[in-house]
Parts: C-alpha cells; structure tokens; sequence
C-alpha cells in the first residue's frame, strides 16, 4: 500500500517538498526557507517610502 502524497517545490530553494498536514513548514521545505522568504517579503515595503519626512509632526499639530 503506497500513500499518494503531493510534492510541491520549495519556493525558497527548490527542494521536493511532500505536503503533509505533518509538514508545519509546507510549501517551505525548513522554518528557514520559510523565514528567508518571509524576510524577502519584509524588506520589499522597506524599499517603498511609506511617509515622508515630516508627515507625523504635520499630524501632530493638526490634532
Ligand atoms: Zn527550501
């Protein structure tokens, strides 16, 4: 008897990864492939300006 399990590529790395309930890290194939892709994610909206300089005190004043 031969259990079908799905494989799914680590988006991280490559790596075969089986997807299984038991698998915490899935479609990851490691917490640390997780946690680079998760990080990747991060520092993108570090590179989009969120407010310009001076736009909190504006706020401040205002309220
Ligand atoms: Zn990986």
């Amino acid at each position: 008897m031969t259990e079908k399990v799905k494989v799914v590529a680590c988006p991280t790395c490559g790596e075969d990864v089986a997807w299984r309930p038991e698998n915490t890290w899935r479609p990851f194939c490691s917490e640390r492939c997780k946690l680079i892709d998760l990080g990747e994610w991060a520092s993108e909206k570090y590179k989009v300006p969120v407010a310009e300089p001076g736009a909190f005190d504006d706020l401040e004043r205002r309220g």
